[in-house]
């Protein structure tokens, strides 16, 4: 098996499920004992949050790409940055490396295509709603359109991310705002809702609500453990 490098800690609370789904897929599909080789490198999320909310991205860039490096030099073969708002730095992370960045786009991008998704809402942080990073990525190498939510509802979105659930907790108010949210993305048009923040599968689930729902953090688990089994699976 290939070895994963995952900058986690942004926040811990979804590097736990990475970890356990990273885990459970490669137990899944090779059995016994299995499990994955990761190297994780954990951040402090008080010194990475202020810089997002000040919008020094060069400086929380070069914070990811040293992080980035030292999972590389510690045998990490890949990379998986397990926060969807951290992607904005990407492509400037993925060229101060040698070994390839699984992208969060991309995964998702791969699973809405088999089903024929041609417009859907996309539920983050504000920096992931707001700018470009995500949807023009998508819109540019994938055609699928995105629809996000009106202002009033970003900061709702946004408020119970980083208040809430980066905390761990799970409120069933914030629940029914979400689905509100996505109940309204499905009016305008969205035929799925990605949750784009790897905190929102804590809060909501395909359970919860008719629209079809792709959960990133499930999507790269399922890539990482993907990379790492490599040919082992057609063994
Ligand atoms: N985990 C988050 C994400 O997927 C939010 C935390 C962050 O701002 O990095 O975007």
């Amino acid at each position: 098996m290939k070895t994963i490098g995952l900058l986690g800690g942004m926040s811990w609370e979804s590097t736990l499920v990475y970890y356990r789904l990273i885990n459970q897929g490669v137990r899944a599909r090779l059995g016994g004992l299995r499990s994955a080789p990761i190297v994780l490198n954990s951040l402090d999320f008080a010194e990475v949050e202020p810089l997002q909310v000040s919008g020094d991205w060069p400086a929380l860039t070069q914070v990811l790409i040293d992080a980035a490096r030292r999972v590389e030099q510690a045998g990490a073969e890949g990379l998986v940055i397990a926060s969807n708002t951290m992607h904005k730095a990407a492509d400037d992370i993925a060229e101060a490396i040698d070994i390839p960045l699984i992208h969060v786009v991309d995964v998702t991008a791969a699973a809405l295509e088999p089903e024929g998704v041609e417009r859907v809402g996309l539920l983050g942080t504000r920096f992931t709603m707001e700018d470009g990073f995500w949807r023009d990525r998508l819109k540019s190498r994938f055609g699928i359109e995105t629809i996000v939510p009106e202002p009033d509802q970003m900061t709702t979105i946004n408020r119970v991310i980083f208040e809430e659930l980066c905390h761990g907790v799970v409120r069933d108010d914030s629940r029914r705002r979400y689905l509100q949210v996505i109940a309204s993305l499905s009016q305008r048009g969205a035929h799925a809702v990605i949750l784009g923040c790897t905190e929102i599968g804590m809060l909501v689930g395909p359970d919860d609500i008719p629209v079809p729902l792709y959960d990133t953090t499930e999507l790269h688990a399922a890539a990482a453990v993907d990379f790492a089994i490599g040919e082992a699976a057609q063994d």
